[in-house]
């Protein structure tokens, strides 16, 4: 490349277009570091989002303005801070950046295989991720998790969550003698446990807290709602017409709470049989009009999957078990798409052009 000089590719480097805030890094500020080193360029750049999409867009990116300089070899240093919701000085989890409430109009729509296999995407995408499990009717998470256990106290006054695949968690199923019980607890009472679990839970730094709630209900969320600022919520719904009633609900008691909603999962979407032919079981369109009604984007469409409901009662969700099967790489598609509109929604809501500041996780990529 012979006559390239540093400033030349820092030049280049700062027209690259980060693809969350649509700027050039330049003028946001996120290009960290360029170096020469020979015919090598070293880049450490900040990106908002974890999300591979965001990656392979900043990745090529930066290949496409590097190349015409003749630089032969990019290694691209990748800095991830997911930006933060805003805490106010009562805020009891002020170190947990993003709380995320799941939600569905009723039960059996899929609502915690999608919150917990969404957790562990996030967690493979190389986030600090937190699961709550406040689904008082079924806390299914010590089943999808194959975890049991009571948690513990080091001094006394934080509960320590236990911890699986990476991801720090709390269930109502923990406090239970059996976790498969169901459990009719009173308003007061979900309200206290729902308390203790974001106050006194030892949750630490987390980009993303993931709240299992049960379905239907609003309190939960309302709870929340009093206690802390959520970043938003997601719906899960199945095709199906008569099922959209019940989701209808979940988003007008959304807006009433001011919770935004981030989007929309469809579930159980369709069957593919083994001749490859798909088949809408449940019907067709759910997602699409939950997601026009809530004026939100659908994440996307789950389909049927014999694997995702045996992995699961294995104690391994489909992401991990099996990412590559079409439902587990669905979910790691939504869990992209969550990340990303969760680094727009605080981008659209501060008006900020600046990228946020903060420790993240890092990662390392080598391009050519
Ligand atoms: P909810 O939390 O809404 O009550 P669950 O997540 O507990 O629902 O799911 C209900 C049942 O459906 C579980 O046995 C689960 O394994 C199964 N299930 C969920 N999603 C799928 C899917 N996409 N394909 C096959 N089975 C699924």
């Amino acid at each position: 490349m012979g006559s390239t000089s540093l400033d030349d590719v820092k030049q280049a480097l700062r027209q690259v277009e980060d693809p969350i805030f649509k700027k050039p890094i330049g003028a946001l500020g996120t290009l960290l570091e360029a170096r020469l080193d020979g015919d090598r360029v070293h880049a450490r750049i900040r990106v908002s989002s974890p999300s591979e999409e965001v990656r392979k867009a900043i990745e090529s990116g930066v290949e496409a303005a590097v190349r015409p300089l003749g630089v032969e070899f990019v290694e691209l240093d990748l800095e991830v801070s997911v930006p933060t919701r805003e805490a106010t000085s009562e805020d009891p989890i002020p170190d947990v950046r993003n709380v995320i409430l799941v939600m569905s109009g009723k039960g059996g729509v899929g609502k915690s295989t999608v919150a917990t296999n969404l957790a562990l995407a996030l967690r493979r995408l190389g986030t600090r991720v937190g699961l709550l499990d406040a689904d008082i009717y079924g806390p299914s998470l010590p089943t999808m998790l194959g975890i049991q256990g009571h948690p513990t106290s080091k001094d006394g006054k934080r509960i320590q969550p236990l911890q699986r695949f990476g991801i720090k968690l709390m269930s109502i199923g923990f406090l239970l003698e059996d976790p498969r019980q169901a459990v009719v607890w009173r308003g007061p009472m979900l309200h206290g446990a729902l308390q203790q679990f974001v106050s006194d839970v030892d949750w630490g730094g987390l980009d993303y807290l993931i709240i299992d709630s049960p379905p239907g209900t609003g309190d939960v969320a309302l709870t929340l709602a009093q206690k802390l600022r959520l970043t938003g919520a997601i719906v899960v719904t199945t095709p199906q017409e008569v099922a959209l009633q019940d989701v209808y609900k979940s988003v007008s008691m959304c807006r009433k709470l001011n919770i935004p909603i981030l989007g929309i999962v469809e579930n159980m979407s369709y069957f593919t049989d083994t001749a490859g032919v798909k088949h809408d079981l449940f019907g067709s369109g759910g997602g699409e009009k939950i997601a026009e009604y809530a004026e939100a984007p659908l994440f996307g469409q789950v389909p049927i999957d014999t694997q995702v409901r045996e992995w699961g009662d294995q104690g391994t969700p489909i992401v991990q078990a099996a990412p590559a099967s079409p439902a587990g790489s669905a979910f790691s598609q939504i869990a992209d798409a969550l990340a990303e509109r969760v680094a727009k929604e605080h981008f659209e809501r501060s008006g900020s052009e600046s990228a946020p500041e903060g420790e993240g996780p890092k990662r390392l990529r080598i391009l050519r």
